[in-house]
């Protein structure tokens, strides 16, 4: 007899409890050889006044089992309570979030009856770093953090689940003709990395009309690998599409630990009236037997339950008259599922595991290159100015004044534009200036002496600086975006 596999659990708040038990129930029914270890995570924990909604020993149980089947939770109204989800996703390293969207046509109703869909989002970086400020009265701020290592490891990931899951094509969404940097610098590296799979097809579409050829044509896409935030929605908008979030799981993986989970919601609403479907919970679940080893009883599962949904027995969320044949409730889906463990489908089509342990995709995958340190020049600075005293051309005109030791005001930009010199007086302006300030000996390399003494002088003249940017070459190429004419 296999050993089993010690996995941390947590129940979570409004239909989680009953999602869970019903999961569990099928499961176990199945043959899994789970050692589950149960922890409370959620509503409960955050009203008693823990912020981030988990109490501190059940780390020590999430770092022991390294994975996670976790049920949704309820994040309390108010302000001051953490995403749980974003602290255990940063808290583990968990960089990779896998959503498989699949439709069930005809059994599901889609307008899409031949979708099948991964999408491999970047978990980590990019807006969620959650680094915001305010800076004026008119202007707030979130910083988009994209890092190599972190575009390596999501993009390696997403090629190397194409190739162990027989997929053909991998698809990057970025929006790199705006974001020239941080989109570009992820765009980049998908080149990079695409080149060493030669086995499997590749391409790049600008975020908003790949987005809207997946919600229109989902069929001509593969894997689709994205950064956070477009990953987030639009795996909202593929799992909808195929037929409905209530059927989506997502498994959450790091280079030690994972999570897995459905991509709902605790539904308070639907809460212990034994309504809820637990198919998306389920669908997490088989994503963990997969990547714990137990290939074997994930098929089991997975094709019973394609079986219980060719059957016509559904929950109410995705029952449709002349379609489903009879309306469950959470238990009793869970006992249909059961009923027809050893059962495939008969229409649709039946899963296949691959027999090898998915768990060394993780440690593969996490693999970054070592690259050569680069010779870094500070070559100027943007200041960044809250001030509403005039036009674009006042400001210039008085702050043209702090140039000197070596540094020279170029450029005032205002939300990106420029706006001086040379701007135009139909510009609407905020009361937040970027003054960019560069080297007067061309790309002589300006010393942080200078630019503290160039804030010295701007403080000085009576001006409010809320940050400054450095702007510095690696390897003699600009880090930062060019202005006009520069
Ligand atoms: P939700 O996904 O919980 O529910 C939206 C609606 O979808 C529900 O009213 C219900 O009609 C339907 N629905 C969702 N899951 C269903 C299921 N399994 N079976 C049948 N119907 C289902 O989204 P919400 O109402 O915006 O959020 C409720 C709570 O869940 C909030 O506190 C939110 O913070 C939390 N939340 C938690 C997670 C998580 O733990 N991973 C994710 C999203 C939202």
């Amino acid at each position: 007899m296999p050993e089993s596999t010690p996995i941390t659990v947590a129940h979570g708040d409004g239909i989680g409890p009953e999602i869970m038990a019903a999961t569990l129930h099928i499961l176990q029914s199945a043959g899994a050889r789970l050692d589950i270890e149960t922890i409370e995570i959620g509503e409960k924990v955050y009203l008693a006044g823990n912020s981030a909604g988990m109490a501190p020993e059940t780390w020590d149980s999430l770092r022991r089992t390294k994975v996670f089947l976790k049920a949704p939770i309820t994040t309390p109204q108010g302000g001051g309570y953490k995403s749980l989800n974003v602290t255990v996703r940063k808290t583990l390293g968990l960089y990779a979030n896998v959503r498989p969207c699949v439709s069930y046509h005809p059994f599901v109703r889609t307008k899409h009856p031949v979708m099948d869909v991964v999408i491999v989002r970047e978990n980590e970086e990019d807006l969620y770093a959650g680094i915001e400020h305010r800076q004026t009265d008119q202007v707030y701020q979130c910083l988009k953090l994209i890092s190599r290592p972190g575009c390596e490891k999501i993009v390696r990931y997403a090629f190397e689940y194409a190739r162990r899951n027989n997929r053909k094509k991998v698809t990057c969404f970025t929006k790199d003709n705006i974001m020239k940097l941080t989109d570009g610098l992820f765009h980049k590296i998908f080149d990079e990395i695409a080149a060493e799979y030669t086995d499997i097809e590749n391409e790049h579409w600008i975020v908003d009309i790949g987005a809207a050829k997946m919600a229109d044509t989902p069929e001509a896409f593969d894997v689709i690998v994205m950064p956070n935030l477009y990953g987030d929605i639009l795996s909202d908008v593929a799992a909808q599409i195929a037929g409905s979030v209530g059927l989506a799981g997502s498994a959450n993986i790091g280079e030690t630990c994972t999570m897995f989970e459905a991509i709902h919601g605790s539904a308070p609403r639907r809460a212990g009236q034994n309504v809820a479907n637990p198919s998306g919970l389920l669908h997490g679940a088989i994503l963990m037997l997969v990547h714990i080893g137990q290939s074997d009883v994930a098929e089991k599962v997975h094709n019973a339950w394609l079986r219980t949904i060719e059957d016509g027995v559904h929950t109410y969320d995705i029952f449709k008259d002349g379609v489903s044949r009879e309306k469950v409730g959470t238990k009793e889906f869970a006992e249909a599922v059961v009923a027809r463990l050893g059962q495939g489908p008969e229409t649709l089509k039946a899963v296949k595991y691959g027999r090898e342990d998915a768990g060394d995709l993780q440690t593969s995958a996490s693999q970054t290159s070592a690259r050569a340190v680069a010779k870094k020049e500070t070559v100027g600075v943007d200041v960044f100015l809250h001030w509403n005293g005039g036009t674009p051309d006042n400001l210039g005109e008085k702050l043209k004044a702090t140039s000197g030791d070596g540094l020279k005001l170029v450029m005032i930009s205002n939300r990106g534009l420029e706006v001086w010199p040379g701007g135009v007086p139909e510009t609407f302006c905020t009361d937040h200036w970027r003054c960019r300030f560069i080297s007067e000996a061309g790309n002589r390399p300006v010393t942080h002496k200078q630019i503290i003494a160039l804030l010295g002088r701007v403080g000085d003249a009576g001006f409010d600086f809320i940050k400054t940017e450095n702007l510095c070459t690696f390897d003699g190429q600009p880090g930062f975006s060019l202005g006009k004419g520069q």
